[in-house]
């Protein structure tokens, strides 16, 4: 009988249905969350950032919508100062401190600022950091170009030997809207050029969603390749919901790969609950739904077996 019991709990566990049995539980993430704090938010200059987000409004928000954890993102990137970022991504850190265990917090840099390389290297070696959020279009790099692109992998760079030092995982979150193929294609390339980082591209490729089939082709072609690229769906789930190309859109991320898609909002562009609500009306299959809803999300870190 002890055996019996012995090879089921193992067999449970290779086959990761102890995971799964969690996520079906209700283990909803939010991929992409924003928070900003009192001091800085005044100085951001963008319309749909109305003020401060704190951790208790971020905890309150997940909440009421049934979200259990949040990947939250710091606003470093938005600044030009180093005390201004150093300060955000601090903040962002004491708040995740503070609602314990609700959020996976990532710090952020500007791209093409003097301090990004020193800010990515403090932050990540600080211990509670989960990973790095970029934005290369709010920073006006057009990554199209040369020099720009040496900028962002200077950082990809950075991350992945931290990564190694440190035996730890930090997946890099990429604002991807950058509406040019060429640029997506650049990124298969640096994905086979880091196999061991993980990329998040936010928005899946935004408004030129149905690209993701070119990464899915490579995948398909090239069965070598790390399959170490990730999308959420963040602000497109809404934007796109009831749209007559959301059949072709399904088949696109199966083709790229729908276990390495995860949930997100963008708060403050969207709640967690209008996201939610507009992600249940996609016809995905239950079980890939589980999956974008929380579990590839926290797959990221298993080997860090961190939650
Ligand atoms: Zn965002």
């Amino acid at each position: 009988m002890q055996f019996f019991f012995t090879c089921l709990i193992r067999v449970l566990i290779t086959s990761n249905l102890l995971g799964l049995a969690h996520a079906a539980a209700g283990q909803i993430v939010d991929g992409h969350f924003h928070i900003f704090s009192p001091k800085n938010s005044q100085k951001i200059d963008d319309e749909m950032i109305k003020g401060p987000v704190s951790g208790e409004d971020a905890v309150n928000l997940l909440t009421s919508a049934g979200v259990e954890k949040a990947i939250v993102l710091s606003a470093a990137y938005l600044f030009q100062s180093y005390e201004d970022a150093k300060y955000e991504n601090d903040y962002v850190e004491r708040e995740a401190y503070s609602q314990e265990g609700r959020f996976i917090p990532f710090c952020s840099v500007r791209l093409g600022a003097s301090w990004a390389l020193e800010e990515v290297e403090r932050c990540l070696t600080k211990g509670s950091m989960k990973g790095l959020k970029l934005h290369p279009v709010a920073n006006s790099l057009d990554l199209a170009d040369e020099e720009s692109w040496k900028v962002l992998e200077s950082i990809i760079n950075r991350v992945n030997q931290l990564q190694s030092q440190l035996h730890r995982t930090f997946p890099v979150i990429i604002d991807s809207n950058w509406q040019n193929r060429k640029i997506t294609l650049k990124f298969v390339h640096l994905s086979a050029k880091f196999p061991k980082l993980k990329f998040i591209l936010a928005h899946a490729l935004s408004f030129d969603r149905m690209d993701l089939e070119i990464i899915g082709f490579y995948y398909q072609a090239l069965p070598h390749l790390p399959r170490n690229i990730y999308v959420d769906l963040s602000a497109i789930i809404v934007f796109y919901e009831g749209s007559p190309d959301n059949d072709k859109f399904l088949w696109v991320l199966d083709k790229f790969g729908v276990d390495r898609v995860l949930f997100g909002s963008d708060y403050p562009v969207f709640s967690p609950q209008t996201a939610l609500a507009s992600l249940r009306t996609y016809k995905f299959r239950p079980h890939d739904l589980q999956g974008i809803l929380g579990l590839n999300a926290l797959r990221l870190w298993d080997n860090e077996g961190a939650f």
